[in-house]
This record gives C-alpha cells, structure tokens and sequence, in this order.
C-alpha cells in the first residue's frame, strides 16, 4: 500500500516490529525507571514526575492517537502489552493514561473536526491531561443517577453539581465531563451530555480520597459551581450523547483495566516463582514440594488466559467491532486472576509475603481496584449475561 494511501487521522494496525520495539522500549523503561523506586513512591504516596516526564518523552500521552495530531498512532492490542509491561512495575503509572487515552478515545470518534484538532494535539504531547468526571458520591454503577446539571445560557453551559473518585484530577487539565443537560429525560440517559471540560473557574478539586492501593495517584473529590464551559466544548455539538459515548469509551478502559490485572499478577508471578527456588525449607527450594508447585502452575496458566482473553477483546477493537462482551470477560477474568495470583504470591513468600520489604504486599493492595474500576465484576456480568441471552436467542 502507498503512504498516500494511509489515512494518517485512523488507526492502522500496528506493524509486528513497531510493535515489537515499543514494547520493548516500555519494558526497558520500567525496568530501569521503575522497579527499583515504585514500592518507595507508593509507600509514601508520593507522584511520580520523573517517571511522568519519562512517559512523555516515550510519548505514552500520545499512544493511541492517530499520527496527524502527533500521537503515536498505536493499535488497541499494542497498547494493551504497553499497559501490561507498565503495571509489572507499577499499576499506578497505568492509571495515569486510562482516562487520559479514553478521554481521547471519545474526541476522536465522536468529536467535531474542530474538537480534534483544538485538543488532540496538546493531548498527545502531555500538556493537556486528561480525567473522567462521571461517578458520584451516590452513583457509580449507576451512572444514569447523577445529579450533575449543565444549563445552557448564550453561548456557554453552566454546570453546577459534584463528582467523585476522580483519577488524575489534580495533575489533569481536561476534563471528560459527564451531566444531565435534561434532568427530566426518560429514559435518563436520553438527557445525559459529555463536555471536554478545561479546569478553570468554578472547578475545585476539594478533596484527595485516601487509598488501599493505587497510591501515587491521586483520586479527588471535584465539585463545579457555577462553572461555565463553551457550548463547542459539547462532545459531538449535540446533547443526550453522553452516556453512549462514555459507554463505548469504557470498552477501552475495560481492556486497560485486564491489561493492568495481567500486568500486576506477572509481577506477582515471577517474583513468587523466583523466592521460591531461593527459599529452601526442609532441605530443599520450596519449588519442589507439591503444595508450591500446583500453586506456581494455576497461577501461570490463569494469567496466560487473561492474556489471550485481553488480546483478543483488543483485536476485535481494532477491527472496528464493538467488544463489550468480549472486553467484559476479559475485565472480569483478568481482575479475579489478578486477585487470586497476588494473594497466592504472598502466600509463597510466606511472613515475608506479608513485610513491606517485598513489592508483593503492594501487588496484593492493587489488585482490589481492578475488581471494582470501569464497572464493577457484578455489573460486568449482569452485561455478559446480557450479551449472551442475545447471542443465543430462544
Ligand atoms: C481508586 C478508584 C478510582 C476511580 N477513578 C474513577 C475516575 O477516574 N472517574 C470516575 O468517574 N470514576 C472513578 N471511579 C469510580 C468507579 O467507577 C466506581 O467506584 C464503580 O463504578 C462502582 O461504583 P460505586 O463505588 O458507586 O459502587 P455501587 O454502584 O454503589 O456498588 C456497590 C456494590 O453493589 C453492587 N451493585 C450495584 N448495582 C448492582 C446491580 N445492578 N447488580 C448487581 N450488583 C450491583 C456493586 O457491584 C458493588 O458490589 C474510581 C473508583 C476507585 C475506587
């Protein structure tokens, strides 16, 4: 195919080798970077800049937006073995993308032209950085019960309500901002709109949530009072669009979210596999009694399956498919494998599993968050189950 042929605003396929080198550019990265200070960030809590500045410079910010507005231009698939070799360092630093790339995800196929060009650009360098504002205090799962309000007066919407859980809040400047422009809608989906929300007047970040795991990070409170936002920052230019542009959005998170899980339970994995040919106990490496073996054995084949499972949601993405069942599956089984693999490492540690001097108590905080983000594993199989009574009608 000729490069004329290439449409450079789309994402293609990711060649092998791309493919292959930026892998191993991001692995690299982590390594060096990554593994040697994440347990000493998270412990204090602390934001990683260097390590921010880092991914910039790689042009992570950028990694699934298309090369015309200077991104990467990665596929899903790619960007799902970025997020896994991100998280065998430290989940944190994944998070720090999501909903940055899924705030851009949304611009570019739903935004206007002009909505491209004004945000993706500065979106792909790093300066603008991107969160989600949809949960609030009182609704997460769901989500058509926020309370949230964007009127419209001349030329601006004025939004009053507040949200909760915001990843990325304060470190971000761009807000995928999720209200009800008619609170009276039946369906109440039909009323709900997206804003591409600069923080500016009437946006305060009021409150950093204390957190299991996940630390680094910050997760806000943010309340908009009398905040106004120009009516051509409406996603799209129409209203009642918002729920089904964040849904579609989610799909991709979803498969960020089984990245991340996978990613977490092989850095749980291979440290467990490593302590136990170096730990002996009644004259031999722990590997070798039984009980160890058939633990290693479950939790390399189940992180092997969320892997292939997390693949393939990612390729059909890249198809142009919708995916929901399939990224649904792959969040579900990927996050509960997660769960299991991080509890079992620490089994293998044995009371060291238990010390802060092993990463593997900080893999085993973790992995709660991925049970629960991008909807949580009961909601993701009331949807399967959904998706499966569809595909196998009466
Ligand atoms: C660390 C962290 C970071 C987050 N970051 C963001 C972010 O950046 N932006 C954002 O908008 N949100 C974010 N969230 C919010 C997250 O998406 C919600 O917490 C999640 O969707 C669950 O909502 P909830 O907490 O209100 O729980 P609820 O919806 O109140 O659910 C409580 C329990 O009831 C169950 N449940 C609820 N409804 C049903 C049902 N119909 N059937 C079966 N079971 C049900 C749930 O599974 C759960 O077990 C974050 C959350 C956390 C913990």
């Amino acid at each position: 195919m000729s490069t004329a042929a290439i449409d450079d605003s789309k994402i293609s396929p990711t060649p092998d080798a791309v493919r292959k080198e930026v892998v191993e550019t991001v692995k690299r990265f982590v390594e060096r970077e990554v593994v040697p200070t994440a347990s000493d960030f998270e412990h204090r809590d602390e934001y990683p800049h260097a390590m921010v500045a880092t991914m910039k410079e790689l042009g992570l910010f950028g990694a699934t937006i298309p090369t015309r507005w200077g991104g990467l231009g990665l596929d899903t698939l790619t960007y799902a073995m970025v997020v896994e070799e991100l998280c065998v360092g430290w989940m944190s630093l994944s998070g720090i993308l999501n909903t940055h790339l899924l705030l851009a995800y949304i611009i570019r196929n739903f935004g206007s032209e002009e909505q491209k060009d004004q945000f993706l650009p500065g979106m792909a360098k790093g300066e603008l950085r991107g969160a989600l504002c949809l949960s609030e205090a009182h609704a997460g799962s769901d989500v058509q019960g926020i309370k949230t309000v964007g009127k419209r007066d001349g030329d601006d919407y004025v939004i009053n309500g507040a949200k909760m859980w915001v990843t990325n809040a304060r470190q971000g400047n761009l807000y995928a901002l999720v209200v009800k422009t008619d609170p009276q809608a039946d369906p109440p989906h039909r009323g709900m709109s997206l804003f591409i929300a600069p923080k500016g007047d009437g946006v305060n970040v009021s409150r950093d949530i204390g957190k299991l795991g996940y630390k680094g990070v910050e997760t806000c409170e943010v309340s908009f009072e009398d905040y106004r936002v120009p009516s051509a920052n409406l996603l799209g230019g129409e209203e009642g669009r918002g729920m089904q542009h964040v849904l579609n959005g989610l799909e991709v998170g979803r498969i960020n979210i089984a990245a991340r899980a996978v990613g977490v339970a092989r850095a749980a994995f291979e440290r467990a596999i490593r302590y136990s040919q170096e730990r002996q106990t009644f004259g031999k490496p722990i590997c070798e009694h039984q009980a160890v073996q058939l633990k290693l054995a479950d939790m390399a084949t189940k992180i092997e399956a969320a892997r292939l499972m997390t693949h393939r949601a990612a390729k059909q993405k890249d198809r142009g498919e919708r995916c929901d069942l399939e990224a649904g599956m792959a969040k579900l089984f990927a996050s509960e494998t997660c769960a299991e693999v991080t509890l079992e490492a620490m089994r293998v540690h044995g009371g060291y599993g238990f010390s802060k001097e092993f990463p593997v108590e900080r893999f085993y905080r973790d992995a709660p968050l991925m049970l629960i983000g991008e909807g949580t594993n009961e909601i993701q199989r009331t949807i399967i189950a959904r998706q499966l009574v569809k595909k196998y009608p009466a």
